[in-house]
């Protein structure tokens, strides 16, 4: 199989549970079969260190604007289109056989991006048990001002448990 973006031979890599083919010595992007992305693109899977570096080659220049076929299908056009978890990164999907392709670095941002999103549950979780506590002890003392905050937190209930996944 031949990189999409910059024709080098990919080589078949085995990274933890995965098998991908990367761009070694060209343009150090990588070849995700389907379904082999999602076991290593968050922070705590392991085995995909070395995947986050491929050693590539610094004169190969890489045209973002060609249009780039699956080095499987081979005569099928991917898709570009924003990661669902990072909207900065730009990822090829193939509409045939299900595969990725992610150019150099963009492994790192996608992992490092998840566990951004884990910190923003975390830390809306944390902010609703304190207002939580703050309406209960409101609620002996100014019965009004505890109506006002029980209004919030079921706003703010509902805004956590409509998040995402
Ligand atoms: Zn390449
Ligand atoms: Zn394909």
């Amino acid at each position: 199989m031949n990189c999409p973006a910059c024709d080098h031979l990919l080589q078949p890599l085995k990274a933890g549970p995965v098998m991908v083919d990367a761009c070694i010595g060209g343009c150090g992007g990588i070849w995700f079969d389907a379904f082999e992305m999602q076991k290593v693109d968050e922070e705590h899977e392991p085995g995909a260190e070395q995947l986050l570096d491929i050693p590539g080659d610094s004169n190969v220049q890489v045209d973002y604007d060609r249009k780039r076929k699956c080095p499987r299908c081979e005569t099928v056009v991917m898709l570009r289109h924003a990661h669902k978890d990072n909207p900065a990164v730009t990822v090829d999907e193939c509409p045939g056989c299900g595969g990725f392709w992610l150019d150099a670095g963009e492994l790192g941002l996608i992992r490092r991006s998840h566990v951004l999103t884990e910190k923003k549950r975390a830390h809306t979780q944390a902010l609703l048990e304190q207002l939580k506590r703050q309406s209960l002890a409101a609620l002996h003392h100014q019965p009004e001002e505890a109506k006002r905050r029980s209004h919030a937190i079921t706003t703010i209930n509902a805004f956590f448990h409509a998040w995402p996944e």
